[in-house]
């Protein structure tokens, strides 16, 4: 089959790949007719994640066929169309019996942090990804969620982890009726967060980034009132400022380890690479919340040490909640918002591409060119 291949930091390819397997009677084959590149996705190509090994196909938002089942499979069918959550999770463990699938005891034997998730780096248990004309799925009755006969499969791959990122960082915020919510980041997940903001009562939502195509598509997307913040002298001032000297109910970092808008962050997270990144989002959200406001992190960090302001956390006694989405657990509460109209997911696509031309996509997406803010493979097979 044809699948995308990591050959290095900032170089990906189409190859010639052998056909996935059943490898547990768990498993599923699934024939990909959709699959996002996602900007965590980025970080593995600008070789920002540990043990991300050549040869690695990517793609952890992708929707399909279901082509083949393994013997235990019971509830998935041949023929069923299917979008498949990024985590990886078996369902049954002390994590999943909590509604945790994100953290998953079982799927990722690299490590006990984070659950499996599908082409990601080893850390995260190594999984071939859906960038790919075939993918196999592990847990097949657990995770593939039959996309309802309705919904557009440009919608369904983004229900796979943009839109429930984007809403959880919005839900452990934990918004009270009128809050205002300061969103940091405005990629896919930053626009899906400051758009769910307004769904769990907030009264005002901010989104901040220094592009501007992406804060003019946010401003009328979310809705939401937008700054540059290279038009601002201070951000955490400026934020003071515009909530009575207050600070925000909840601020959500949706931007994590590759953030601009710092020259130390940069050069010591992002070009030295001795912290986990630059964590200049993290350090305006926990300084421009108010005195006991929540910190949603939903921002990919490494787990190793970052330049972040904690003695601040504990003397205006933050709470920080962060996680990777708990997908599944989320699936039957988006489907009816996007039933119902309330969230638009494929409005954010922007281009749509063949599999051959992965790279371009990679590079189009990593540069930001030609105002690029969801860039979807489209199989041939679709
Ligand atoms: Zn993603
Ligand atoms: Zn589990």
């Amino acid at each position: 089959m044809r699948a995308m291949d990591y050959r290095g930091p900032y170089r990906v390819r189409v190859d010639e790949k052998p056909m996935p397997e059943i490898q547990h009677p768990r498993d599923a084959i699934v024939r990909v007719t959709r699959s996002c590149i996602c900007g965590s996705d980025l970080h593995l190509y600008h070789g920002m994640v540990p043990d991300t090994r050549i040869g690695q196909t990517f793609g952890h938002e992708f929707c399909g066929i279901v082509e083949e089942v393994g013997s235990e499979v019971e509830k998935l069918k041949v023929g069923d169309h299917v979008l498949v959550p990024f985590n990886i999770a078996c369902g049954q463990c002390h994590f999943c019996k909590q509604g945790l699938y994100g953290n998953c005891h079982e799927s990722n034997p690299a490590a006990t942090a984070v659950g499996g998730i599908f082409g990601y780096s080893h850390t995260a248990g190594g999984y071939d990804g859906g960038q790919a004309e075939y993918a196999r799925v592990p847990y097949a009755d657990f995770g593939p969620t039959v996309i309802p006969d309705w919904m557009d499969p440009d919608d369904a791959v983004l229900l796979t982890d943009v839109v429930p990122t984007g809403y959880q960082a919005a839900e452990m915020g934990g918004i009270q009726k009128g809050d205002t919510v300061v969103v940091f980041g405005a990629g896919p997940v930053g626009i899906m967060a400051a758009r769910s903001a307004w769904l769990f009562g907030a009264g005002r939502v901010i989104v901040i980034d220094h592009i501007d195509y992406r804060l003019e598509f946010v401003r009328e997307f979310a809705p939401a009132e937008v700054y540059n913040f290279k038009e601002l002298d201070d951000v955490v001032v400026f934020m003071k400022k515009t909530t009575d000297g207050l600070g925000a109910d909840v601020c959500i970092d949706a931007v994590g380890a590759e953030a601009s808008g710092n020259i130390l962050q940069s050069i010591i997270g992002k070009r030295m690479k001795l912290e986990a990144g630059s964590a200049i989002a993290l350090h305006w959200a926990i300084n421009s919340v108010k005195k006991g406001g929540i910190v949603s992190i939903v921002g990919v960090y490494g787990p190793t040490g970052n330049l972040v302001p904690i003695g601040n956390v504990v003397n205006k006694g933050l709470t920080l909640r962060a996680n990777q989405a708990s997908v599944k657990r989320l699936l039957p509460k988006l489907i009816e918002h996007v039933k119902e109209g309330r969230i638009e997911p494929k409005k954010i696509i922007t281009h749509k591409v063949p599999l051959d031309d992965i790279a371009d996509a990679y590079h189009l997406f990593s540069a930001k060119l030609d105002n690029c803010i969801k860039p979807v493979l489209v199989l041939a097979n679709a």
